[in-house]
């Protein structure tokens, strides 16, 4: 089973990423990419607790904003971790999260929700790339609402007033940094429409010119009718079609290879690499 979407706590995922690698050994996956928000801080930790009948891609989900405003998640997948534009554009965005909480923070506030920078620091894993859910966590250890869920759909959603998006480069910009990195693009859950305002299908040509090697279909945050719209564009502009949990441990329903990439689909975008890169003992 070959899952290519995953996160662990060095975001914000619930696992560490060894509990990751452990996990997936456990259930016999097969091909799992760790793709923490932003950062590839967990990295090392997964490789240093791979062991055999597991290849483990190195990978990211990079967050982008279209000229629209519109959120895209960008897969970089098998990119070279050294490589200084690719580390800096992280860097910038994950800088750039930490003002775009104060606001949220003020915004929650000047409702009467209680909550503070400090609660959320309280409830985030040290180093871990700041994000919502981590808002989510600190809303549900005061007692204002029960779960992340809740929060998410009371509170945190993309087209709540409370909702503030943060830098980010565009996935024209995402795609051509990956690939200048020697990795492959993939752009994740692009059609999952309850997060607010979604790509159409004509802005997948641009991407694809810009660089982009695949889509993510199959996904818990797409229905049929969106698979196979999704599935049409990717045969017609000739992009690998990928699945993937997008599994965050406790802090989302998503479990482990939910949702797998077929092996001709993961063999073609791994060749698209400009190196062998995947991680085997
Ligand atoms: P951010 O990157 O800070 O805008 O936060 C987005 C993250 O929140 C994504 O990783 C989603 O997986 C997560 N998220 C979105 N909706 C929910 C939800 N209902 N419950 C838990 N996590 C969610
Ligand atoms: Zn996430
Ligand atoms: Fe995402
Ligand atoms: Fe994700």
């Amino acid at each position: 089973m070959i899952d290519l979407h995953t996160h662990t706590n060095c975001s914000d995922g619930t696992d560490t990423p060894i509990q990751l690698v452990n996990k997936a050994l456990a259930e016999g996956i097969s091909v799992l990419a760790i793709t923490d928000h932003d950062t590839t801080s967990g990295w090392q930790n997964a490789q240093d607790a791979l062991r055999s009948n597991l290849s483990l891609v190195l990978g990211a989900e990079i967050s982008c904003l279209t000229n629209d405003g519109i959120s895209v998640h960008m897969l970089g997948l098998l990119f070279d971790g050294k490589n200084l534009a690719m580390q800096n554009m992280l860097e910038n965005t994950r800088d750039g999260r930490i003002p775009r909480a104060h606001k949220m923070i003020e915004l929650l506030n000047a409702s009467g929700i209680k909550i503070s920078m400090e609660d959320v620091e309280s409830v985030k894993p040290t180093g871990a790339t700041l994000g919502r859910p981590h808002i989510a966590d600190a809303l549900v250890k005061n007692g204002v609402v029960s779960s992340r869920d809740e929060a998410f759909s009371d509170l945190l959603h993309n087209n709540s007033p409370y909702y503030v998006a943060h830098m980010a480069p565009t996935p024209e910009e995402a795609i051509s940094m990956i690939r200048a990195a020697g990795g492959v693009a993939v752009i994740a859950h692009p059609f999952a429409s309850h997060r607010g305002q979604v790509l159409s299908a004509q802005d997948f040509l641009p991407l694809k010119n810009a660089g982009l090697n695949g889509i993510e279909v199959n996904h818990r945050d797409h229905n049929n009718e969106e698979r196979n719209l999704l599935a049409s564009i990717a045969r017609e502009l000739d992009l690998v079609i990928t699945g993937a949990s997008d599994y965050h441990g406790t802090g989302k329903l998503n479990s482990l290879g939910e949702n797998h990439t077929n092996q001709a689909e993961w063999e073609r975008l791994e060749s698209e690499a400009n190196q062998r890169r995947v991680i085997q003992l």
